[in-house]
């Protein structure tokens, strides 16, 4: 939101109409429906314009746009992307205390390269995703919140030393947010155009032998230091990824039975988990192939059945004035 000179300031725009939010919504957009929650001050800050009211925007020039908001006026916004037909759009202030106006559209998913390429992903601790042809791809390293959190947690409530450390924390947990759903965008997209077939972990299906600690017989290194707070990490990130590859290569992602991915391999099929000689190498006990432990991984899971029917996204009949959303055919 622009702050020049002329233009009221975005935060003096819209304080007046925080309590016209609705207490019970929807929380998550990208990952789909779910159960309603309540809604939670300075978490949930925004509002939706809808109908024909939504569609008083105007482009000013390749970076900025304006649009009519009711009751409040022209409000010019930068344009991260294109702008889409949309009916309906939202205005949001997130916990650093930055608003965003968000189209509601469908993107176009993106086309493979047509070459009948299959690969298998790998998500792991010490390299987030590992490919089945070898290539990684590594997460953003997350900037510690401890300190600011100790500090949170002795200032006195209701102090402005604590309204200062609380925004400064906000700040910083949106800042490894954004670099991670970055990279998660960067990374679902890469993948999306360079293979056809894209298969990955059924996570619903519960792997007893593998976690974050490595497996049973091998543990990993820096199990205390890790664990905790990577596995929290890696499972939101994991998720989302799954998530936007599944819209973006809609109907060509397979999910794949992940029981003893990490323990088979990948030459001859032999399963052991002594193959697993560390966290960074299997070698076979049967054949003597080796490989990079979670590239070996990969491919397992590039040559698995799925184990649920695959399906493709598609955009459900609705009201008019609901946002688009995407459900899973098969
Ligand atoms: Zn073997």
């Amino acid at each position: 939101m622009p702050r020049s000179r002329g233009w009221p300031t975005a935060r003096r725009l819209f304080s007046s109409r925080r309590c016209e939010i609705s207490t019970r919504r929807n929380r998550t957009s990208i990952t789909g429906h779910s159960r309603p929650t309540w809604r939670k001050a300075g978490v949930h800050e925004g509002f939706r314009i809808v109908g024909p009211q939504a569609s008083r925007v105007e482009v000013l020039s390749r970076r900025w746009a304006q649009v009519l908001v009711p009751k409040v006026g022209w409000v010019r916004f930068r344009l991260s992307r294109p702008l889409p037909e949309a009916k309906s759009y939202r205005v949001t202030l997130d916990r650093a205390g930055r608003w965003h106006i968000a189209f509601a559209a469908i993107p176009e998913p993106h086309a493979g390269p047509g070459d009948g390429s299959v690969v298998g992903i790998d998500r792991g601790v010490a390299v987030s995703l590992a490919l089945s042809d070898g290539t990684t791809h590594q997460a953003p390293v997350e900037r510690s919140v401890k300190r600011l959190q100790r500090r949170l947690s002795r200032a006195q409530r209701g102090s402005k030393r604590r309204a200062n450390v609380k925004a400064r924390l906000a700040r910083l947990h949106a800042r490894n947010a954004d670099a991670r759903k970055d990279w998660v965008e960067k990374t679902s997209t890469t993948i999306a155009r360079s293979y056809d077939l894209i298969r990955v972990e059924d996570l619903k299906v519960t792997n007893m032998t593998r976690s974050t600690k490595g497996t049973v017989d091998k543990p990993g290194r820096n199990i205390r230091a890790k664990a905790g707070l990577n596995r929290a990490i890696l499972a939101s990130g994991w998720s989302l990824f799954a998530t936007r590859l599944g819209h973006k290569a809609s109907g060509r992602v397979e999910k794949v039975n992940p029981a003893f991915t990490s323990q088979r391999c990948s030459g001859c099929g032999h399963v052991a988990s002594e193959s697993r000689k560390s966290q960074a190498v299997f070698c076979c006990v049967a054949c003597r192939y080796t490989d990079n432990a979670d590239v070996n991984a990969a491919k397992n899971i590039a040559a698995g059945h799925a184990v649920t029917a695959r399906g493709a996204f598609a955009e459900v009949g609705r009201a008019v004035k609901r946002e688009p959303q995407l459900r899973l055919v098969s």
